[in-house]
This record gives structure tokens, sequence and C-alpha cells, in this order.
């Protein structure tokens, strides 16, 4: 079941080599993102939902974190905060054991409701109230990739080597399921560690926003947060955006 969705998904998902404009927020989702996400992040309905969802579709994902670098300068304290929740929620899953677990896995990291801004019909053509400025501030890919930039050695290790059509071994969540649907051979302890020391970095950075933590992050840490939005969400948007990096 889980497997077919997946692959309907994968289907209309435009791959890497798409045109970066592709990705580019609209300026409906720029509105929502812009004016309400930054302080709904903690209402409990809404953070249900990002949990159920894992965060938020593909493309929701990396419009999130675009508007969030343009607006706020690459001050990410929201995100660290719902992506290090994410990942705390994960990770026991890997522990599970005996018959069976990768199907408890599965069952486990697949998605268990609609993206919030998917069911808000928010979408590439959508025009929404932001103004013009907004919207082309909103648009406007420098901060993240200065942000991408300086952390590009540490996050791009952790590329799913499905989305960039490698060999790399990591795959990201809708990836890992796909496997995992597929019965093949699976090392998770590989997967599991991998997502620890993605989770053990980002727990890092996001207590790097609390007073007595200032400064302590290494952009390592800082390159995790890339890294767990590429693991919950997938990641073509953001390599499409990278150039198809690597
Ligand atoms: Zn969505
Ligand atoms: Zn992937």
């Amino acid at each position: 079941m889980w497997g077919s969705r997946l692959f309907e998904k994968k289907k209309s998902a435009p791959g890497v080599g798409g045109r970066p404009e592709e990705f580019l927020p609209s300026g409906g989702e720029i509105h929502y993102l812009y004016w309400y996400m930054q302080g709904s992040i903690m209402v409990p309905s809404v953070r249900d939902q990002l949990r159920r969802a894992w965060g938020f579709c593909e493309r929701h994902a990396w419009a999130a974190i675009y508007v969030e670098a343009s607006f706020r300068h690459g001050y990410f304290h929201g995100p660290a905060i719902l992506y290090a929740d994410l990942l705390s929620r994960a990770l026991p899953a890997f522990r599970f054991r005996g018959p069976g677990k990768e199907l408890r896995l599965g069952r486990h990291l697949r998605e268990k409701g609609a993206c919030i801004m998917c069911e808000m019909r928010l979408g590439p053509k959508t025009a929404g109230m932001a103004n013009p400025e907004i919207v082309e501030r909103g648009q406007d890919p420098t901060e993240l990739k200065r942000f991408a930039r300086k952390t590009q050695p540490h996050w791009q290790r952790t590329i799913c080597g499905r989305c960039a059509g490698t060999s790399a071994l990591e795959r990201c969540r809708p990836h890992l399921l796909e496997d995992l649907s597929r019965a093949t051979a699976l090392d998770l302890r590989f997967h599991r560690s991998f997502l620890e020391s993605i989770f053990h970095h980002l727990r890092i950075y996001e207590r790097s926003f609390r007073y007595e933590f200032q400064d302590t992050e290494t952009d390592e840490d800082t390159a995790a947060l890339i890294s767990a939005v590429g693991w919950c969400s997938g990641w073509r948007p953001f390599l499409t955006l990278m150039g198809n990096a690597p």
C-alpha cells in the first residue's frame, strides 16, 4: 500500500535535472510561510500534523527552508526544533528487533497524514496575498545558497543516492521506504548510524540558539539541518537549486 503510494509520488516528482524555477516558492506559498508558519510551528495541532507527515512533502519542505533563509538570514531556529523532533521520533524504530522488523520500521516511517501546505492547496501557481516585494524577496535564493555553500562539505556526504542518481548508499526516508517495500536486503545498522550522526549534529545546532550555548555549533552541526530536511522529505528540489550537486 504505502509502497505503491510512494511509487505514484515518485512518478510525478520532478527529478534532479529539473529547472530551479520549478521549485521557486509561489506567492501563495511565501505568504503562508512568511505570516503563519513561524508562529504556528509550536501550535499543538500544527505540530501534530507535521509529525504525522514527517514534516512536509518534498516541495514544501524545501520551500519552507528557502523562505526561512530569505527572510530570517539563515536564522533557522524553528526548523532546527522541528527536524530534531522528527529525527528523535524516527530513530527508535531502527532498533526494532525480531522477525518483521523491516515491516514495522516501514510502518513507522511512512506518512500518516498529508503535508499541511498541500492540504491548504498551496502550490507552484498559487498567487496568494503577498505583496510583490515580499514575493521577490521570498524567491531570492541568495541566502539559502550562501548557507548551503558554507556547509556543503558536510551535507554533501549525506545525500540520498536515489535522489541524486548516484551509487551512494545513503537513503532519504521516502527512498528507504521504497527499499523496504521491495524487501531488498538492507543494512539497517548502516541507516541507523547514518541518521544518528545527523541527529547528533542537529541537536548541537538546535542547542546553539540558546543563550548559554551561542556559537558552540560548527559548520558540520549547521549542515545537519539540510541533511535532516533531505532525509525526511527527499533532496531533489534542493539539488536542482544547487545546480545538481554533487
Ligand atoms: Zn506539500
Ligand atoms: Zn531519496
